[in-house]
C-alpha cells in the first residue's frame, strides 16, 4: 500500500456543507443565515472605502515586493496595539505584537507557543466555541477541559459551570476567551462576570488567552475591548488572537496579529524568539497586502475617521437588526442583548432542517444564525418562521 491508501476521509465542516446546500437552493425567498460574513441588506459583502483608498495608495508607493522580514509589517502591529489594548497599556514593557495570517494564525501560533511554553497546560474551553478552537488547540499537542459555557434552551451563559471549571483548573493552565461577539452565541460576558473572571485567573495563575476576532461589530472599539483589557491589568502573563479581518472587511487577505503580554522586555525577547521560530515553520513570513492596506489606514487620519464610520455603520445595522428581531416575540427578547453577527435560536437540528426544506432559511443545525445575513425586508418572515418553528 502507499501512503495515502489507510486514510480514512474526514467529515467536513457541517457548516461547509450547509454552504453548498444554500447555492444549489434556487427557490425565491431564500435567507441563507448561515454564511460567518457582514452581509448589507441587499446580501452584499462591500470592500471598506477605506480600505480600498489604502489599497490604492499602496498600489501607487510601494516599489517592491522584496521580503520584509519575519516579522512582517512591524508598523501595523505597533499601530494595533493602541487598538486592542488602549492608549496606556499599548505603552507597556514587554507586549509582543507579531502580524499573522488572520485570526487563524494568531491562534495557532499562539497555542504552540504555549505548548513549547509547558508541554502540559490544558486549555479550558467553554463549548460551544469557534468549530475551529478545539482542531487548532489539539493540533498544537494541547490538551483540552471543555465546560459548558451557554444553556442553549435557557438562553443564557452558565457562569456557574465556567467558575466551576476555572476552580478545577491547575496553574499554569491557559483559558481560552472570546474577547467580544462570542461566536456562535452572541452571549458576552457582563462587566461583573469579566471582573470574576480576571480575579479567578489572577488567583489560580490561569492564563487568559484571548480571540478577539469582531473588535468594533459589538458595541464599539473600545467597549468590546474592556473586557480583554481588564483581564491585562489583573494578569502578568495574557495571549491575545485578533483580527481585522471582520472589523476591516479583507477576510481573505488574511491580517491577523498576534499579542503576548510578557511582563518585561527581557522576557519578551525570550519568548519573541520562541514565536520566530515557530511561525518560521509555517508560514516564515505572513502576507503583506491587506496588512500594508490597515497600516495606511492607521497611519492617516482622514482614512482612520473613514474606516471608523464604515465600522459604526455595519455594526449599526447588527444592532438594528437585533433589535426587530428581539421586538417580534418575547421568546426572542434575548437576541437584543446579544453582540455581533451571531446568535443561536434555541432550535433543535430537526426544527432547523425544517425551516431549511419548508422556508428555504438555511442556518447551522446548531441554531446559529448570523443576524445581518438577511435582507431588511426579510426580517418578519424569518422570524414568523423561527416561532413557528418553535411551537
Ligand atoms: N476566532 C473566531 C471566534 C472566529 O469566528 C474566526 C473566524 N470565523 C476567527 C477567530 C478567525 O478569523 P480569521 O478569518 O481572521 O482567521
Amino acid at each position: 500500500g502507499g501512503l495515502f491508501t489507510g486514510l480514512e476521509p474526514i467529515q467536513t465542516d457541517s457548516l461547509l456543507r450547509l454552504i453548498q446546500l444554500a447555492a444549489e437552493d434556487d427557490r425565491p425567498g431564500k435567507i441563507d443565515v448561515g454564511v460567518g460574513v457582514y452581509r448589507t441588506s441587499n446580501g452584499a459583502t462591500p470592500i471598506l472605502s477605506a480600505i480600498k483608498k489604502a489599497e490604492k495608495i499602496l498600489w501607487e508607493t510601494q516599489e517592491t515586493k522584496a521580503y520584509l522580514g519575519m516579522s512582517g509589517d512591524k508598523k501595523y502591529a505597533e499601530l494595533l496595539k493602541p487598538i486592542v489594548f488602549g492608549d496606556d497599556l499599548a505603552q507597556m514593557d514587554g507586549l509582543i505584537g507579531l502580524q499573522t495570517p488572520g485570526g487563524c494564525g494568531a491562534l495557532t501560533l499562539g497555542f504552540m507557543l504555549a505548548k513549547a511554553a509547558n508541554p502540559a497546560t490544558r486549555v479550558l474551553v467553554g463549548t460551544p466555541t469557534w468549530a475551529n478552537h478545539p482542531p487548532v488547540i489539539r493540533g498544537a499537542g494541547l490538551e483540552i477541559v471543555e465546560y459548558d459555557y451557554y444553556l442553549k434552551g435557557e438562553t443564557r451563559i452558565d457562569f456557574d459551570a465556567m467558575m466551576a471549571a476555572f476552580d478545577a483548573a491547575r496553574p499554569g493552565d491557559v483559558a481560552l476567551l472570546h474577547g467580544c461577539c462570542h461566536n456562535p452565541t452572541g452571549a458576552d460576558l457582563d462587566a461583573g462576570q469579566w471582573a470574576k473572571v480576571r480575579a479567578k485567573c489572577a488567583e489560580k495563575g490561569i492564563i487568559p488567552f484571548v480571540d478577539i476576532a469582531y473588535q468594533g461589530l459589538g458595541d464599539g472599539i473600545d467597549e468590546d475591548a474592556e473586557g480583554l483589557r481588564g483581564l491585562v491589568h489583573a494578569c502578568d502573563e495574557v495571549i491575545v488572537a485578533q483580527s481585522c479581518d471582520k472589523n476591516f472587511g479583507v477576510y481573505r487577505d488574511r491580517v491577523g496579529c498576534l499579542f503576548v503580554k510578557t511582563g518585561s522586555e527581557e522576557r519578551a525577547k525570550v519568548v519573541n524568539s520562541h514565536i520566530m521560530q515557530i511561525a518560521r515553520t509555517m508560514w516564515s513570513m505572513p502576507p503583506d497586502h491587506s496588512a500594508a492596506a490597515v497600516r495606511i489606514i492607521l497611519e492617516s487620519d482622514e482614512l482612520r475617521a473613514e474606516w471608523l464610520d464604515e465600522l459604526d455603520m455595519m455594526r449599526g445595522r447588527i444592532v438594528d437588526l437585533r433589535k426587530r428581531i428581539a421586538s417580534s416575540d418575547p421568546r426572542l427578547a434575548y437576541i437584543a442583548d446579544q453582540k455581533g453577527m451571531f446568535s443561536m435560536m434555541p432550535l433543535s437540528p430537526e426544527q432547523v432542517e425544517k425551516l431549511r426544506i419548508d422556508h428555504a432559511i438555511y442556518m447551522a443545525d446548531s441554531g446559529r444564525f448570523n443576524v445581518c445575513g438577511m435582507a431588511d425586508e426579510d426580517v418578519d418572515r424569518f422570524c414568523n418562521a423561527v416561532l413557528e418553528a418553535m411551537d
